[in-house]
């Protein structure tokens, strides 16, 4: 058995990060960019005005309550330009250009208006309610560094900028499938050996959600030919494939016998629980070297196998050099989560609430098998569990955060 940390690292150093592409701003979001984006406009484009109110000159007000004589009216989107003398006020909405002569803005809340006069209960300071032009993102200014993380309000300033497309490292196209002859997708009866398949939902889930593009081949017949046809063409189109099924300690079944023979297979044991099996490789096609996460059958190890190696691997190759692993915190254990020695650290489902302390607090997920996944469905979090007899109730345990 190998630590879990020698098992990443000999997966993640196994991929490389895909070729940049320009896409359009929308389709960037969640992805990392791969240049600098560097501003061409300002924003906001002009001075305006952050309030409903009046334009005024501040040394006008400065002795409020004081009466102007209101010249006229301007919405956002007009851009009729207005000079403000003193003595004069312009009545003036949220968004609108700021006239010239004007270096404040009184709200309409502080202000009295009897026909074309205004009175000014309030003084104001210099650039009080003023956006400067350019107050947010300056012509010229690098807004966002090679290696960010897009998010939604980054691309509205994508869009702000009128930045059309962007540069990124792209979505992995990932190839998804599972083997076992006694897996059933149809919805027919099952007959006795025979179970419903579960892996191929839950991953393809999973694989959307971490940002990549997944083409779900479903459940393949234990047939080499069959098996091995259906690899090839998934890495004559994919950037990666997920496996799920048939990498167990002794199993001979037709994953194992195809991916031995057409692919640089490592198969790995690690010192955790569940999910000790995993395997992983480089299948040649053409001049492309495409990377196989072949995840334990057992739905539980899949996703954690999933979570713990193919993730990350996944996000490396979309440009993430931070946050490969999900977060962990240290917290709270509600409840003893008791175990055995067996030399692996134990992954154990757990539901975790940030209480009133500010602290995470975390009890049992409830049944800790390989195969129960409803008690994983019931979990948000994984508890690192070390080798040993487990945690008591009130201690202290690591967490990572699965949502
Ligand atoms: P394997 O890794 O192929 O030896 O499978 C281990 C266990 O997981 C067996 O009980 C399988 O029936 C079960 N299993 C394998 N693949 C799936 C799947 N796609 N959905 C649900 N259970 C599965
Ligand atoms: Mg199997």
């Amino acid at each position: 058995m190998i630590t879990l940390a020698a098992a990443q690292e000999q997966v993640w150093s196994g991929v490389t990060r895909l070729d940049p592409r320009e896409v359009s701003c929308e389709a960037a979001a969640g992805l990392v960019l791969a240049a600098d984006v560097v501003a061409s406009e300002n924003v906001p484009p002009f001075a305006n005005t952050a309030v409903d109110g009046f334009a005024v000159r501040s040394a006008d007000v400065a002795a409020a309550p004081t009466t102007l004589r209101v010249i006229g009216t301007l919405a956002a989107g007009d851009g009729t330009e207005w000079h403000v003398d003193a003595g004069q006020a312009l009545r003036i909405m949220t968004g609108a250009p700021m006239p010239t002569g004007a270096d404040a803005v009184v709200m309409v809340e502080d202000c009295e208006t009897v026909g074309d006069q205004v009175t000014v209960r309030r003084s104001v300071l210099s650039g009080t309610a003023v956006r400067p032009v350019a107050d947010d993102v300056r012509a010229g200014e690098a807004v966002f560094a090679n290696g960010t993380v897009l998010n939604a309000a980054g691309a509205g300033v994508l869009a702000s900028i009128n930045a059309r497309t962007v540069r990124v490292y792209p979505r992995a196209k990932v190839a998804l499938l599972s083997t076992g002859d006694e897996l059933v997708t149809d919805g027919s009866p099952l007959v006795r050996g025979q179970i419903r398949e579960s892996n191929l939902t839950m991953l393809e889930l999973l694989i959307a959600a971490a940002e990549c593009e997944v083409t779900n081949y479903g459940v393949i017949k234990d047939d080499e030919a069959v098996l091995e046809q259906t690899l090839r063409d998934a890495a004559a189109r994919h950037d990666a494939i997920v496996t799920s099924g048939g990498v167990s300690m002794g199993d001979f079944d037709v994953v194992k016998a195809v991916l031995s023979r057409i692919a640089e297979m490592q198969w790995m044991q690690m010192a955790i629980k569940p999910a000790k099996p995993f395997a992983f490789g480089i299948l040649t096609s053409g001049n492309r070297r495409v990377p196989i996460f072949g995840l334990p059958g057992n739905p539980v190890s899949s996703m954690i196998s999933f979570e713990l190696l193919a993730r990350p691997a996944l996000r490396k190759m979309m440009g993430h050099t931070t946050n490969l692993v999900r977060p962990s915190v240290r917290a709270v254990a509600d409840q003893a989560l008791r175990r055995r020695p067996d030399g692996k650290v134990h992954f154990m489902r757990v539901f975790g609430h940030f209480a009133a302390d500010g602290r995470l607090h975390v009890r049992d997920g409830g049944p800790q098998g390989s195969h129960q996944l409803a008690a994983t469905a019931a979990a948000n979090a994984l508890a690192v569990v070390p080798d040993g007899n487990g945690i008591g109730a009130g201690e202290e345990v690591d967490v990572m955060l699965l949502a």
